[in-house]
């Protein structure tokens, strides 16, 4: 099963290597690279290096036998979609995840956002979400609860947003974009219930594109969850063949 989110080097907050996963796993492997501009919480715009990483990746691939793909993690911000779309043009991805990561003054992960009302937060993210979704080019909705990561959302709570996640998730399926089971999300920041909470909303309004993402970035974490995200699926009723790259 492909990792369909993942993180090297040339995102700004991982160090790993391609070789680490590629020799941990004999399958096909994707990297999803940090593309955020404006970005609060390292202060400037975070850019893949796209020459370096498609030399990297085309001299690996001799190797490794062409298990490398290339992919990208947009971070959408209305302000600078100018330039996110001046970016991705011309360029070849595989793979196109596309987030809302912040707001202009806070990554959703800065610690003093934990700090900060909860629904006026998630109220925030989830206008920014709904609106991104079909301004640029993308094959995934990534981490849908992003913004709420760090708080401890019950899904009472997360029904009080309930007409805006449906035209959200409707928005998504009209625009051919995979629902992402986030294991970092669900596993490492506890929000099975909410992803349960959207899989019953997204099959019910006919979603039949999902994806599996680690959110990795380090080998530590590589398809982490999977096998419980693969059960999660088959709970739902969800076919395999549903999910992208399967292979
Ligand atoms: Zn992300
Ligand atoms: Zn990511």
């Amino acid at each position: 099963m492909r990792d369909n989110h993942l993180h090297t080097h040339y995102s700004y907050d991982s160090k790993a290597r391609f070789q680490d996963y590629l020799e941990h796993y004999s399958g096909e492997i994707v990297t999803t690279e940090h593309f955020d501009l404006s970005n609060p919480y390292s202060k400037q715009d975070d850019i893949p290096d796209y020459e370096a990483y498609s030399q990297e990746i085309a001299a690996l691939n001799e190797g490794y036998g062409n298990r490398i793909k290339k992919g990208i993690e947009i971070g959408y911000f209305q302000p600078r979609e100018t330039d996110i779309l001046a970016y991705l043009e011309n360029k070849d991805f595989d793979l196109k995840l596309l987030s809302v990561h912040h707001n202009g003054v806070n990554d959703y992960l800065d610690e003093e956002v934990a700090d900060m009302d909860k629904i006026a937060v998630m109220t925030d993210y989830l206008d920014r979400l709904e609106y991104a979704i079909g301004r640029v080019p993308a094959d995934v909705l990534a981490h849908f609860d992003y913004g709420f990561r760090l708080f401890d959302v019950t899904v009472q709570e997360l029904e009080t947003f309930e007409p805006q996640l449906i035209r959200t998730f409707k928005k998504m399926i009209a625009h051919d974009l995979a629902f992402e089971l986030n294991a970092k999300s669900i596993y490492l920041y506890h929000h099975e219930e909410l992803y349960r909470y959207a899989l019953r909303l997204v099959k019910e309004l006919g979603c039949h594109r999902y994806s599996l993402g680690s959110d990795g970035h380090v080998l530590e974490h590589f398809q982490l969850g999977f096998e419980k995200m693969l059960q999660l699926l088959a709970e739902y009723g969800i076919p395999k063949t549903e999910i992208i790259n399967l292979n």
